[in-house]
């Protein structure tokens, strides 16, 4: 065991984000003490403080690749548990309408339903004997030096009837409380800028409804995902969640929700680009009703560029960015940022907060691009279009075109989409040549996989898709 950096380091928030710090934080600080206002451990299924887990969620090759790093065997013990397993390009995607060429990639995608994916993670972390987790506990707020340059702890109140406040001293405080954050209205208490907020408002809504696994719908592939573009902004991700169940989650933009009657869900679903995901439910067993989760702006804060900071406080997660979810990669994001702190940590000393930041703010500049840049491919999304975006878009309208046709181009595509990859790498001069011949060769308008209206090279459309 390495000599510690510091006696306790306090989590704020037992998600993802959290969880994933308490793990890379166990490994140098003598105590790690993760607050969550839910109960979390042991939980199987969405809870009251993370409404969003209950919507599908697909964790992208790079997040998979670092929870089987920080988790030996993490996968095997997932299969075993019965989560449905393989390779992302041998789901059926279909952008605008068509499919994307089915292509090995090598890059495993694991698709259990979230608080399932969650719970594995957190009884792995729950289990090193240097972490706690202090359930059912309202975070209050930060304690800080009186001059304010320093946060040494948190307050928290137990949600049982008696209501006990405790001070949490601890050496390192970090904020994994995602989108609703205090962080920025703490910092302005202790005297400091707020962090500048970017929004990117997509009103976008997630209905979800489980069902038992219809026969014959996943016998080729254990995902249907008919990605939302600005020819067809209803999207679905429609998944095997267990070996006997399954989960859609339909997708609407810009207050076009899809419903949650059961008769206007199905509806919804039967308006999708593609029949697939229709003929899939139409006769399938219901196990719940339909839910649904409203997402209006993506949210990204730009804590890399305040000029000060207090020592012993650090945020991540969906606390710094929240992405439009469509793109499947807040989790990933969250894991890349737990690899970036144990790199700071690693340094034997405790973490310079704005050098940190800094990273986490890398960490979410190619994610941030994907997502926020695609959703200026959509019209009606308020925002300046600068000529990078709008060309940028216009070209993947016409890479997702190609990808119908090229399975080569469909490995580069997903790797991007999984992280793996930056986006430039779709830009490399061959690759473009690539793209170019096949929309030389592109068909007429009405000629889709659904006979839809699309015009041929009619516009933007960069959705990268997410793996569910
Ligand atoms: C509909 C939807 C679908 C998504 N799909 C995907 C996907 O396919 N792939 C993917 O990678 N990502 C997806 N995401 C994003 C992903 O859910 C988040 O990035 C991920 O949850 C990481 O978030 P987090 O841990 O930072 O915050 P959260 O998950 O929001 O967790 C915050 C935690 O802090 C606790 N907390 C907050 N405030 C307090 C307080 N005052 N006191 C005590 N406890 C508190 C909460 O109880 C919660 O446990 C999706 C998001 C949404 C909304």
């Amino acid at each position: 065991m390495r000599d510690h950096i510091g006696n306790r380091a306090v989590v704020l928030g037992g998600s993802m984000a959290g969880t994933l710090a308490a793990r890379v934080l166990s490994e140098f600080y003598q105590e790690v003490l993760v607050v969550d206002r839910d109960t979390v451990l042991g939980v199987r299924t969405p809870r009251k403080g993370a409404p969003h887990t209950r919507h599908a969620h697909g964790l992208h090759a790079r997040g998979h690749l670092i929870l089987e790093e920080l988790f030996p065997d993490f996968t095997e013990e997932l299969v075993a548990a019965g989560a449905p397993v393989g390779d992302l390009g041998e789901m059926r995607w279909y952008f605008n309408a068509r499919r994307m060429q089915k292509v090995h990639t090598g890059l495993v995608s694991v698709t259990p339903t979230r608080p399932v994916l969650e719970y594995h993670v957190r009884e792995r972390v729950a289990a090193i004997p240097n972490v706690t987790y202090l359930q059912r506990h309202d975070i209050l707020g930060l304690m800080s030096t009186q001059d304010g340059s320093r946060v040494i702890g948190a307050r928290v109140r137990s949600r049982d009837a008696i209501g006990i406040e405790q001070e949490l001293i601890a050496d390192v405080v970090v904020d994994a409380t995602g989108r609703g954050s205090r962080t920025p209205v703490w910092l302005q208490e202790l005297g400091y800028e707020r962090p500048v907020e970017e929004k990117v408002k997509i009103g976008l809504a997630y209905t979800t409804r489980f069902y038992k696994r219809p026969a014959g719908v996943f016998e080729d592939t254990w995902s249907i995902n008919p990605v939302a573009s600005p020819q067809h902004p209803r999207g679905a991700f429609f998944g095997l969640s267990t070996k006997d169940t399954c989960i859609l989650s339909l997708t609407g933009i810009l207050g076009d929700h899809p419903p949650i009657d059961p008769e206007g869900f199905v509806e919804f679903a039967r308006s999708l680009p593609v029949p697939d995901v229709y003929e899939g439910i139409k006769d399938a067993e219901p196990i719940d009703d339909p839910t649904s989760f409203g997402f209006p702006a993506s949210v990204r804060r730009r804590y890399e560029r305040l000029k000060r900071f207090p020592n012993g406080l650090l945020v991540l997660g969906d606390a710094v960015c929240s992405f439009n979810p469509v793109y499947g990669q807040g989790m990933s994001v969250a894991a890349l940022e737990a690899m970036a702190l144990r790199e700071h940590l690693r340094k034997g000393a405790p973490v310079d907060p704005a050098a940190f930041l800094r990273d986490v703010g890398k960490a979410v500049d190619n994610p941030w691009e994907v997502a926020a840049g695609g959703d200026l491919a959509f019209p009606g999304v308020e925002g300046k279009r600068p000529l990078k975006v709008s060309i940028g878009n216009a070209y993947m309208g016409r890479y997702q075109y190609a990808v119908s046709k090229d399975a080569e181009l469909a490995n580069g595509y997903m790797r991007v989409a999984g992280l793996m990859d930056p986006p430039t790498a779709l830009m490399r001069p061959s690759v473009m040549l690539r793209v170019l011949r096949h929309n030389w060769r592109k068909p007429a308008a009405e000629d889709t996989a659904a006979g839809t209206s699309q015009q041929p090279g009619n516009g933007p459309d960069v959705q990268l898709p997410k793996a569910v």
